[in-house]
C-alpha cells in the first residue's frame, strides 16, 4: 500500500507498527521448517517481483527478507513507526478525520485509515484446564522459543494444522519421544520442492519475459485449483477415494484410520502439502493420539478416554483466531457505531475493503479475502489498487470522504454469503475459515480472475463521497501539499 501511495503522489503517510520490524506473519512465525505452500515466484508483487528464489517453496527467512529489502529499495523507512500499537480509531463526522490512539496514550488525527492487519496474527491458545499449573516449557508455534532446546525430550503438540505440519518433522527429529494431539486429520498431498539449479536461477533472473511466464503459468495452474472448492465437485470425490485408499495401506495399530483418513471433502481444510509428514508418523518415537486433549496437570496432559501423557514440553499448533479480524482494535464509526456490534455475526466488508458506517476505513485482506487455492498476495494488490485509485480519486474532486452505502453492502454480501454455502469450506469439517456458527467470514469463494474484474472499476452508487466545503482561494493544490495521511 505505501509502494502504491507513492507512486500515485502520496507521500503524507505513516505507517504504525506494534512490533519492532516489518514482515508481519513472515516475522512472526520462525518455527523449525517455517515454508510457504505457495511457489516463490508467485509469492512477491508483480510491482517489484523476486526473481532470485533460491527454490521452488521458499522458507520463512528468504519471504522476511524479501519484505525486509523493499522498505529500502522503496524508501519507506521515514514512514515507519515500529513499537507503535493502535489500540483505538474514532470517527469524527466534523472534522471528516479519523482520531487513532496508541498505546502509549499518544493520540493522531489522518483523514483515511487502511488496516493491514491480516487474519492470522493472534495466536490461539485454547482454555484448557489446569494449563496454568503446567510446570515444563510450553509455547505457540507463532512465538517458538528458540532457546529452548527439545533434544531428548518428551514433546507434545496440540493442534495439527499448516504450521504443525511443517515443524512436527523437525521436532521429532529432535525429541525423545513426540506425541501428535490431533483433532482433525488433514489431506496432505506430495510437496514438489526442490532448490532451483544455478542455470534456472540465473535465467529467471536475467530474462524477465520468462519469468514473468513462470509466474503466470504457475498463477494459472493454481487458479484452476478453485474447481475443487466446488461442492459436490467430481475430481474432490476421486481424491478422497485415492486418499482412502493409498493411505488405508498405512493404518495400523499405532495409526488407526482416523488418525490418518479424513473424513470430509478435500478443500474443506486448507489442503496441506509436505513430503515429510507420513515417514514422520511412522517413526517409533511418535504417537498420535486423536482423544480430545480435556486437562493439563503439572507435568502431563489428560485425554477425554482416560489417558495420560507425560511431557516435559508443549508446543501449541492451534493456529490464530482467524475470525476475530481487527480486534481488539476498538473502531468506532459515525455515530458512535461499534465495529464489534456490527459484526456481532460475523466479519463482513464490501469487496473485504469497507463498511458502511465506516468512512475512510479501508481493509486489506478484510473479511471474505483469503484464499484456499491461490496467492494471497494477488488478492492483496487488488485491494491495494482499488484504494489507491479512490485515494486519488478523492484527492482529486477534494471528496472529505468516501463510505459503502448500506445497500451496497448489504446486497454484496448476500451474495458472498450464498457463492460461499455453494463451496466444501461450507460442509462439515473444523476450519479456521468459518465462525463457531458456521459463518464463513475468511474466504473469496471464487475465482480470483472475478476478484480482479470486481476491483478494477468502482460501481456507480455503491460509495457515497462527501465533497469538501469550498476552500478559500490559493496556490492549486497537489496531491503533496494536502493532507492525507494514510495510517496501516
Ligand atoms: P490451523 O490450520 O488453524 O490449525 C490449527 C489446528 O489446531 C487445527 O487442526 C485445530 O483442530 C487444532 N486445534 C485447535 N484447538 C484445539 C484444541 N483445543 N485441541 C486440539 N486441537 C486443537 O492453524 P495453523 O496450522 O497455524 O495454520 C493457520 C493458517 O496459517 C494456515 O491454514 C495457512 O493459511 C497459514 N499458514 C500458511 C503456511 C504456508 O505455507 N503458506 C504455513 C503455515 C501456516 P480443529 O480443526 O479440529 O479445530
Amino acid at each position: 500500500m505505501a509502494m502504491q501511495l507513492q507512486d500515485a503522489g502520496i507521500h503524507s503517510f505513516t505507517i504504525y507498527e506494534r512490533s519492532d520490524g516489518v514482515g508481519g506473519t513472515w516475522r512472526d512465525n520462525t518455527y523449525p521448517g517455517a515454508a510457504c505452500d505457495v511457489p516463490s515466484h508467485l509469492y512477491s508483487f508483480s510491482f517489484a517481483p523476486k526473481t532470485d528464489w533460491t527454490r521452488k517453496f521458499a522458507e520463512q527467512p528468504e519471504i522476511l527478507g524479501y519484505f525486509e529489502s523493499l522498505i529500502d529499495s522503496h524508501g519507506l523507512r521515514p514512514h515507519l513507526r515500529f513499537d507503535a500499537e493502535v489500540t483505538s480509531a474514532t470517527w469524527s463526522d466534523d472534522d471528516q478525520s479519523w482520531g487513532l490512539t496508541l498505546a502509549d496514550g499518544e493520540r493522531v488525527t489522518a483523514d483515511v485509515v487502511v488496516s493491514g492487519l491480516g487474519q492470522l496474527n493472534r495466536p490461539n491458545i485454547p482454555e484448557i484446564p489446569g494449563l496454568e499449573d503446567f510446570e515444563g516449557t510450553l509455547f505457540h508455534s507463532a512465538r517458538w522459543d528458540h532457546d529452548h532446546d527439545l533434544r531428548g525430550e518428551r514433546v507434545a503438540v496440540i493442534g495439527i494444522g499448516a504450521s504443525a505440519i511443517q515443524f512436527v518433522p523437525r521436532v521429532a527429529a529432535q525429541a525423545r519421544q513426540l506425541t501428535l494431539f490431533q483433532r482433525s486429520v488433514n489431506y496432505v498431498a506430495p510437496k514438489p520442492d526442490r532448490a532451483y539449479r544455478q542455470w534456472e536461477r540465473w535465467l529467471l533472473d536475467h530474462v524477465p519475459p520468462l519469468q514473468r511466464a513462470y509466474r503466470a503459468s504457475i498463477y494459472w495452474r493454481f487458479e484452476a485449483r478453485f474447481a475443487l472448492m466446488r461442492k459436490g465437485n467430481r475430481i474432490g470425490a476421486l481424491m478422497q477415494d485415492r486418499f482412502g485408499k493409498e493411505l488405508g495401506k498405512l493404518v495400523s495399530s499405532k495409526l488407526p484410520r482416523e488418525a490418518l483418513i479424513p473424513d470430509y471433502t478435500p478443500g474443506c481444510r486448507r489442503i496441506l502439502i509436505a513430503n515429510d509428514w507420513y515417514p514422520t508418523l511412522l517413526r517409533p518415537d511418535v504417537e498420535v493420539v486423536t482423544d480430545d486433549v480435556t486437562e493439563i496437570t503439572e507435568h502431563s496432559i489428560r485425554t477425554a478416554h482416560g489417558g495420560e501423557f507425560d511431557v516435559d514440553t508443549i508446543i501449541f499448533g492451534t493456529g490464530f483466531r482467524s475470525t476475530e479480524f481487527l480486534s481488539p482494535l476498538r473502531i468506532t464509526g459515525r455515530d458512535g457505531i461499534d465495529l464489534n456490534e456490527v459484526w456481532a455475526d460475523g466479519a463482513h466488508a464490501y469487496l473485504g475493503v469497507a463498511v458502511a458506517g465506516f468512512p475512510n476505513l479501508f481493509m486489506l485482506y478484510g473479511p471474505n479475502t483469503n484464499l484456499g487455492h491461490n496467492s494471497i498476495l494477488f488478492m492483496i494488490e487488488q485491494q491495494v489498487a482499488w484504494i489507491r485509485s479512490l485515494l486519488v480519486d478523492m484527492m482529486r474532486d477534494d471528496s472529505s470522504s468516501a463510505e459503502v452505502t448500506d445497500l451496497a453492502m448489504r446486497r454484496y454480501d448476500d451474495k458472498i454469503r450464498a457463492a460461499a454455502e455453494r463451496t466444501v469450506w461450507a460442509e462439515d469439517c473444523n476450519s479456521w475459515y468459518k465462525t463457531d456458527s458456521g459463518r464463513i467470514t475468511n474466504n473469496w469463494p471464487d475465482y480470483t480472475v472475478r476478484y480482479r474484474r470486481r476491483m478494477r472499476h468502482r460501481v456507480p452508487g455503491d460509495l457515497r463521497l462527501t465533497t469538501r466545503p469550498e476552500r478559500p482561494a490559493g496556490p492549486e493544490s497537489t496531491p503533496e501539499s494536502r493532507p492525507a495521511r494514510v495510517s496501516r
